[in-house]
């Protein structure tokens, strides 16, 4: 059975300027031991989708559909049993660790958390666990790094302390968001490798958010690619890569530096005010009549590979 499976997920947030749509009809799904890598633009909704798995949206916000961890619709459950599945069942690694750990604790406060809340060990016993993690993920002298705070350490550690924070209950999902964004080339190839190391040891399936196309490469099992809230493709690694079957996967890869450094047109739009069909269609160089008041699903253009787009029907 698959870890996690959305149905139909659609998350809206009611704003003064309308309703943001940030994900509109969302299926997906995360075998185990696999990481589903999720790319798209700034502003596609990723880390909305990512950040609504967990429960974590605020109070404005509507979430319909199905969220199926295990089999579980997290959707009905309430807060204290989220409580239990945040950190021990499913964990994250955000994007920018000094902001979303807190500066007032020590790094070795902060991941023994999880070893106290979800495993009952003791906080010297916890302080032990903290410093075996730390020592899984190559932190320097981790005895001493335990007593640090985020910012005495440089960006590499303190994404190595997130990292042993998201790892430390082995949970069998871990949500990872932009987990090498900021750093430099060199500490986020040492990253990525910790990360892959890791999953791969523990068999912890994963969703990693990201727009590089580089870190998926390396990281990722299949891919989705997300546009405006919505899914638009969906295929294995290799197959997204070699057949990209969606003009804005298309432009996408077209856009990279190894590829030929090709802008695409335009820009997103904005996600309270969405085109009527196809949401790509004012970006879109093969747009038809029939793109601009219908709304594509998604089509199977080879096994396992599904494209959101009327050239394939
Ligand atoms: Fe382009 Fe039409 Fe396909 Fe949308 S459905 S991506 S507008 S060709």
């Amino acid at each position: 059975m698959e870890i996690l499976k959305l149905i139909d997920l659609k998350v809206r947030f009611s704003t003064e300027y309308g309703i943001v749509r940030a994900a509109d009809t969302v299926n997906l799904e995360i075998g185990k031991n696999e990481t589903l890598g999720l790319i798209g633009e700034t502003g596609c909704g990723k880390t909305v989708l990512g950040l609504s798995i967990l429960r974590l949206l605020p109070e404005n916000t509507t979430v319909e559909g199905k969220i199926l961890y295990q089999g579980v619709d997290l959707l009905t459950l309430g807060e204290d049993e989220m409580r239990q599945i945040r950190g021990k069942e499913i964990a994250t690694i955000f994007q920018n660790p000094l902001t979303s750990m807190n500066p007032a604790l020590t790094i070795g406060t902060q991941i023994s958390e999880p070893f106290v809340l979800h495993q009952g060990f003791k906080k010297k016993d916890a302080m032990q666990k903290v410093i075996e993690m730390l020592k899984q993920v190559r932190m320097p002298s981790p005895s001493e790094r335990v007593k640090s705070y985020p910012h005495e350490l440089s960006g590499g550690m303190r994404q190595r302390a997130m990292i042993a924070m998201g790892l430390a209950c082995t949970p069998p999902l871990i949500i990872a968001d932009e987990p090498t964004k900021g750093l430099d080339v060199t500490i986020q190839a040492q990253v990525v490798e910790l990360i892959k190391e890791l999953t791969t040891k523990s068999g912890t399936s994963m969703l990693l958010i990201t727009h590089d196309l580089g870190v998926a490469a390396e990281l990722c099992d299949n891919i989705a690619v997300m546009y405006s809230g919505e899914i638009v493709e969906y295929a294995n690694i290799k197959e997204f890569f070699k057949n990209p079957g969606h003009p804005y996967t298309q432009g996408f890869l077209d856009s990279l530096p190894s590829r030929g450094l090709k802008p695409m047109n335009g820009m997103s739009p904005s996600l309270i005010d969405l085109p009527e069909g196809c949401k790509f269609y004012p970006r879109c160089p093969s747009a038809m009549d029939i793109c601009k008041s219908n709304r594509p699903e998604m089509v199977e253009i080879a096994k396992r590979h599904l494209v959101r787009c009327f050239l394939y029907v």
